[in-house]
């Protein structure tokens, strides 16, 4: 019998995969699932034979029935600035990238949902390569775990501090595997990260949010990029399907539900977005429903069409936001010389051609 991948299993699956492949009695079952569940997603222990919680016999079962085999690195760089970017190969030979990005009192995690992208976001180097594939549930939740066993964060007080979903690929157009990969980094029998350490990010599928408000309930990032639809559409074409109307009509409802405010990332283009009239358009904008605002230094990848806007004319900007009484913070760019910042992650990965 082929060996069942524990990650391809959430709890419930866990506890039906103990009843029915190893006969653990019902009464038992949530116990047993719970001491595997602990000892893999708690201790970072990858070995069955570690689970001495469980008699030898079942120990011996398991063994030849589960595998808690993970994707293999298959290169790292470090930044300068102490940025650690992974590119990690999936088990179908897909690669995938995560960063790892810590600061002085924090460290975030960013990773990927999809293997390419479908949006074609002009200032985004994922943008241009093709959508390859939705990553499973397990190959989400799998980056983090290969993280954290590459900075060894098991301990309670965890290094990485938080997760974003802002890698390659655009979280809403793999909602299923996304919302499991988040209750899995949510269960507190596991992963343990609270609803406000996680942040979906959205190039904006307003029709998604909704569901997202009420299923997933994390913080959520909506990359607004412009103040109007007309530059919108220019840089993101998405935009041509989800108006900005949508997105706050949207965003209202979930800072609603959430109780919390959305945070809007803004890249900064030279001569695109960053006038001063767009800075009092955006302050129009937010005053439409909760939220803050990151501004983005563009970090340029080869072949782009697009520069970043200078230092001072991003601080102009902020100050036209803040002055209006909105938070308006400016993001650092991180891990720039190994292409692991904002917009710049790619892997080679090409999408099969069906023979
Ligand atoms: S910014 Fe996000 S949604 Fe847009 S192309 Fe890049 S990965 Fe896709």
């Amino acid at each position: 019998m082929k060996q069942k991948n524990f990650f391809e299993l959430n709890f419930k699956d866990l506890k039906n995969f103990l009843i029915k492949e190893l006969a653990v009695e019902e009464k038992k079952v949530s116990m047993r699932s719970k001491q595997i569940w602990q000892s893999v997603y708690k201790k970072g222990s990858f070995e069955i034979n570690n689970l001495t919680t469980f008699p030898l016999e079942l120990r011996n079962k398991l063994n030849r029935l589960m595998s808690l085999q993970r994707p293999k690195i298959a290169n790292t760089q470090t930044s300068n600035d102490g940025t650690i970017k992974w590119l990690i190969k999936l088990f179908d030979g897909n690669e995938v990238e995560c960063v790892y990005i810590p600061e002085k009192t924090r460290a975030t995690l960013c990773i990927s949902s999809q293997v390419g992208c479908t949006l074609n976001c002009k200032f985004c180097h994922t943008g241009t390569q093709r959508l390859v594939k939705n990553l499973s549930y397990a190959e989400i939740v799998n980056q983090v775990m290969i993280a954290k066993e590459q900075i060894n964060d098991w301990d309670e007080k965890k290094k990485i501090t938080n997760i974003v979903l802002m890698g390659m690929g655009e979280p809403f157009y793999n909602y299923e595997n996304v919302k499991t990969a988040v209750e899995i980094l949510k269960d507190k029998e596991g992963l343990n990260y609270g609803p406000k350490k996680i942040t979906v990010s959205t190039a904006g599928i307003a029709n998604k949010i909704p569901d997202a408000a009420n299923e997933i309930g994390t913080y959520l990032a909506l990359s607004l990029h412009a103040p109007t639809d007309d530059i919108r559409e220019m840089i993101m074409p998405i935009n041509k399907k989800f108006k900005i109307k949508d997105l706050i009509k949207q965003c209202k409802y979930y800072s609603s539900v959430v109780k919390e405010k959305i945070t809007l990332e803004y890249v900064m283009l030279r001569d695109i977005n960053d006038s001063i009239e767009c800075a009092k358009q955006l302050v129009k904008l937010m005053a439409q429903f909760p939220c803050k605002i990151n501004l983005i230094e563009f970090n340029p990848w080869p072949g782009v069409q697009y520069l970043p806007t200078e230092r001072n004319k991003i601080e102009k900007f902020g100050k036209v936001i803040q002055e209006a009484g909105y938070v308006a913070t400016i993001r650092r760019s991180r891990g720039q010389d190994i292409l692991g910042a904002c917009g710049q992650l790619r892997t080679e990965s090409e999408k099969k051609k069906n023979i």
